[in-house]
């Protein structure tokens, strides 16, 4: 089984190197797949690859991502413990929002992921990812840190490690949300 799921998570990122289906293939360096264990707790999914992204192929390693390093540092998160992917597998042109058809677009590779990783909970990384996979009409100030049951499915979001680069302030309260999802990896092990 393992060795089925490591083959079919291989072919789906050729898939997504090798994509099409939208416009950011002309402008992107390349795809950005995903990375982290196969048998991953948490799967955490941000928005779209930036500029350091789309440069060296893997999700979350310029400065948002040093960032969020920490703060899985800080509730000690070990690598076999979770999985980190984007909504959109290509760079934005200056990093603007995604367009909805990118997104339509782009999504099933996120669902396969998911079918293929099976973790016990998602924390989407801002408003983009939370809008997409809680509800279109979400208040990432307002709802941030609840836990939402999607079908079996653990899901929160707290704020992009970007937003929390330009707003300091909001730290306090994403490190709440860190211990909440600590908490709820805790109560996955039971
Ligand atoms: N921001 C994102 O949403 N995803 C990345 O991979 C990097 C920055
Ligand atoms: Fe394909 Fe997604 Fe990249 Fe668009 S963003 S080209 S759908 S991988």
């Amino acid at each position: 089984m393992d060795q089925n799921k490591t083959e079919a998570m291989h072919r789906l990122e050729d898939a997504v190197l090798s994509c099409k289906k939208c416009a950011l293939c002309a402008t992107r360096s390349q795809s950005v797949f995903g990375k982290g264990s196969l048998s991953p707790a948490v799967l955490f999914v941000g928005e779209a690859p930036g500029e350091q992204e789309d440069r060296e192929g893997k999700p979350f390693v310029g400065p948002a991502g040093k960032l969020l390093d920490l703060y899985l540092e800080f509730i000690g998160l070990e690598p076999q413990d979770y999985y980190v992917a984007n909504i959109l597998k290509c760079r934005p042109p200056h990093n603007r929002d995604p367009l909805p058809e990118e997104e339509e677009a782009c999504l099933p590779y996120l669902r396969e992921q998911l079918k293929l990783l099976q973790p016990k909970i998602l924390v989407c990384l801002g408003r983009i990812a939370a809008k997409r996979i809680i509800s279109p009409d979400f208040r990432i100030t307002k709802q941030r840190g609840i836990w939402y049951d999607l079908g079996g499915l653990r899901v929160m979001a707290t704020y992009h490690p970007s937003a929390l680069l330009r707003d300091p302030a909001k730290k306090e309260e994403a490190l709440e949300d860190f211990k909440k999802i600590a908490a709820e990896i805790e109560k996955t092990k039971k």
